[in-house]
């Protein structure tokens, strides 16, 4: 009786602890399978070590819109909680930026900055020199994409990717880049225009994973170039969007297609010594030459003083 009674609190110890891994195991078995249900098609054929992290460091904002929008997906929330790559290490705020160049600013905080942007692409021929570029001199830039590109080219996607987990920043490019639709007799089609960000955003989600989220944008010719821009403007600040024009330009893509030289002339003739200096060059498919300018430029820049940033 004395033994009977000292070992039943003992068995029964034992059946509940076998009873309770039996379900740990169960559990965890038909979460994983849940899980695996779960997962996203890939956007593209990334390899698997790819981690897509949408996360800017300086914005606040947006790492807010990633936790609000995704709580019904435990894999991706899994892959958020991951290193963020390098995009956005050197991340500068953009609105201070967007203030600098709307008011004709050429000294701010002195503190010598250079952003290199590169418009209208990804190109096959000329991204991958520019990244190579950007590569070896261990410097990111800011590229706005042009969503029609990527679909009128989808080998051109894994470029897009290749910017992004190079550390590079994205900016909105719009959708079509169509001057005669975005601002038909030089006014903005704000409803157009707006359709055609959203568009763009889309096509960038869908290379990049819906998480993507950027709030740089620049319009297609330049936001000083347009007339009738309030509307627009508003709506722009409300959801949170910064446009960005540039205050140097290597004027590649103005008029016939330039030499080397003629670049890398055009781009001194606009540098100013501005402390922040955001120069506008482009990487669509026929602008081999700025890739081979592109060297030379840093270089000056670099024997100037500045160091390099992104725009976030
Ligand atoms: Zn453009």
């Amino acid at each position: 009786m004395h033994k009977s009674k000292r070992l039943k609190p003992k068995n029964l110890l034992l059946t509940f602890i076998i009873a309770f891994a039996l379900i740990s195991i169960i559990f965890l078995h038909i979460n994983d399978v849940n899980n695996k249900s779960k997962l996203p098609p890939p956007a593209i054929s990334v390899s698997n070590n790819v981690n897509i992290n949408p996360t800017h460091d300086r914005n606040i904002n947006e790492r807010e819109h990633v936790i609000n929008t995704d709580t019904s997906d435990n894999s991706k929330e899994h892959n958020l909680e991951k290193p963020p790559m390098n995009h956005g290490k050197n991340g500068y705020d953009a609105s201070i930026i967007q203030d600098f160049l709307l008011k004709n600013k050429i000294k701010s905080d002195g503190k010598k900055i250079a952003f290199l942007t590169f418009d209208d692409g990804p190109s096959l021929e000329v991204t991958p020199k520019i990244l190579k570029t950007l590569n070896e001199n261990s410097i990111k830039a800011t590229f706005f994409i042009v969503g029609n590109q990527l679909d009128k080219h989808p080998e051109s996607r894994k470029l897009l990717i290749d910017e992004y987990m190079q550390g590079n920043s994205i900016g909105n490019h719009t959708y079509s880049h169509d001057p005669d639709k975005l601002y038909p007799k030089k006014d903005v089609d704000t409803k157009f225009f707006i359709e055609d960000l959203e568009k763009n955003n889309e096509t960038l989600k869908s290379v990049l994973g819906d998480n993507f989220h950027t709030r740089v944008i620049r319009f297609p010719g330049g936001h000083r170039t347009w007339n009738k821009t309030a509307e627009v403007d508003h709506i722009l600040k409300k959801q949170g969007y910064i446009f960005l024009d540039w205050n140097a330009m290597t004027s590649d893509a103005e008029g016939n297609p330039k030499t080397k030289q003629e670049l890398i002339d055009r781009y001194k003739h606009t540098f100013k010594g501005q402390d922040k200096l955001v120069i506008l060059m482009h990487d669509s498919e026929d602008k081999n030459t700025t890739a081979d300018a592109l060297p030379d430029i840093i270089n000056d820049l670099k024997s100037k003083g500045y160091e390099f940033e992104t725009l976030t």
